[in-house]
């Protein structure tokens, strides 16, 4: 069959043609008519194929959709088991090589040392010789990299942005204010009073006297007035297990310190690490206890005296320290702390008992007199024990009589024996 040709006649332009103007010869429509047929079955037809085409999207997407959902529970089922095997109990550890992506040699707090396999959750960039990781009881797969110990406190440091404490909350001690003060505060408020006159200021000062008698308050109230941040530390705390943790604690501190400077470090009981080395053969404990007063004597060597770091030791124990801890350049100011005298007592007695509640009968001079010997912080428990005494009497103002029998209880504590809590208290 042949197809007959779509023939569109020429344009003659002849105007004056036999058929009225507008008017289409028969031929010519229905091959108009044809065409638009023609047309109209293409349409339908590529409309026919598109809503195919839609449908099929349409079914893909819903198939896209069930996987994207059973994808979603996997991931959760996953997250779960990592969850799982990233929750607590897990062995804490120190990457002490890393010897490809995959593992990593461990010193474990427990002791032994491990070569461990490191999850591929981990960033290869975190695991590095010295982080603190993570790992789990049983495969002893390294699966967290913990934060630097000083950033999560876990070595028993506790920083205080700019403690509360004032020199008003510090009774009597007026020397040792005054020698504080111009061995810390005034190197780190006015350093430059230093340079004018051609000085070094002291870079540690050595605190030492009893217990309880205001050194921590003291040093603290010091990092208030100088808005520095107070760092405290235990020195017993610095005193590791392990070869090189105390080192590394040390160098964690200081490191901590400048990040925080201006910063006051206060290392109390600087003693358990700062005793005389003997000549005698150590025992390994020996050797790192030295091994961490080493570092701690190479950081004071290694930081500016004019910085805005400054390390503020106490101890109980002055004569037990090693000579090379106290010669000049290190802790090169002592300052000692006595236990209060009669007038140092009554101005401890006035700050604790400053919000409470007294009767205009209680002499606190009379109670200075009585309390010969104690310190501030057994002063401070008699002041609170007196309150104590008048909440058991169901009392709101606090009598000489109060004071006698916390006095008394006071004393009684110092002498070893326990002090029962009267039944009335709780009933
Ligand atoms: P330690 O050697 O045992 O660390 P310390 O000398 O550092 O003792 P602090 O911690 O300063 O003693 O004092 C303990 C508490 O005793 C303080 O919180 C404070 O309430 C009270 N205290 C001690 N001395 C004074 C003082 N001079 N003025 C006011 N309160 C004091």
């Amino acid at each position: 069959m042949s197809e007959t040709p779509d023939i569109v006649p020429p344009c003659t332009g002849d105007t004056n043609s036999a058929d009225a103007p507008g008017e289409k010869k028969p031929h010519a429509k229905e091959n108009e008519l044809a065409a638009l047929r023609k047309t109209n079955i293409a349409l339908e037809s590529r409309n026919f194929e598109l809503r195919e085409q839609v449908r099929q999207l349409r079914l893909q997407n819903a198939a896209a959709e069930s996987q994207r959902d059973q994808y979603k529970r996997e991931i959760k089922k996953l997250r779960d088991e990592l969850n799982d095997y990233r929750s607590p109990p897990l062995v804490l550890g120190t990457i002490e090589a890393v010897i490809d992506e995959g593992h990593a040699v461990v010193h474990s707090t427990t002791g032994p040392q491990f070569l461990s396999r490191v999850s591929e959750h981990l960033d290869p960039k975190d695991v590095t010789p010295g982080a603190l990781c993570a790992m789990h009881l049983q495969s002893f797969s390294i699966v967290e990299i913990l934060p630097p110990k000083y950033d999560c406190q876990v070595c028993a440091m506790e920083v205080t942005e700019t403690p509360d404490v004032t020199y008003d909350d510090v009774g009597g001690l007026e020397e040792q204010k005054k020698l504080l003060r111009e061995s810390v505060e005034l190197p780190l408020t006015s350093p430059q009073l230093f340079e004018k006159v051609g000085v070094v200021p002291p870079k540690g000062v050595l605190m030492f006297g009893p217990p309880g008698t205001g050194k921590t308050l003291l040093a603290k109230a010091v990092a208030h007035h100088t808005k520095a941040s107070f760092i405290h530390v235990v020195g017993s705390e610095l005193v590791q297990k392990y070869i090189g943790e105390g080192a590394r604690m040390v160098r964690e501190l200081f490191q901590m310190a400048r990040e925080h400077a201006p910063a006051i470090i206060f290392i109390d009981e600087i003693d358990a690490i700062g005793g005389a080395r003997g000549n005698d053969s150590y025992s390994p404990g020996d050797h790192e206890v030295s091994r961490t007063l080493m570092q701690l004597l190479a950081e004071l060597d290694g930081f500016d005296n004019r910085g805005d770091v400054k390390v503020v030791g106490a101890t109980n124990r002055p004569d037990i320290l090693d000579r090379a801890l106290l010669r000049p350049g290190r802790f090169d100011r002592i300052i000692e702390f006595p236990l209060p005298d009669e007038e140092g007592r009554r101005t401890i007695l006035a700050i604790h008992t400053r919000k409470m509640n007294l009767r205009k009968t209680v002499s606190l001079a009379e109670i200075a007199k009585e309390t010969e010997g104690m310190n501030g912080s057994e002063l401070m428990a008699v002041c609170v024990e007196a309150g104590m005494n008048a909440i058991r009497s169901r009392r709101t103002t606090i009598t000489q009589d109060d004071f006698d029998k916390a006095l008394a209880a006071v004393k009684t504590g110092r002498s070893g024996v326990v002090v029962q809590a009267p039944d009335a208290m709780y009933s």
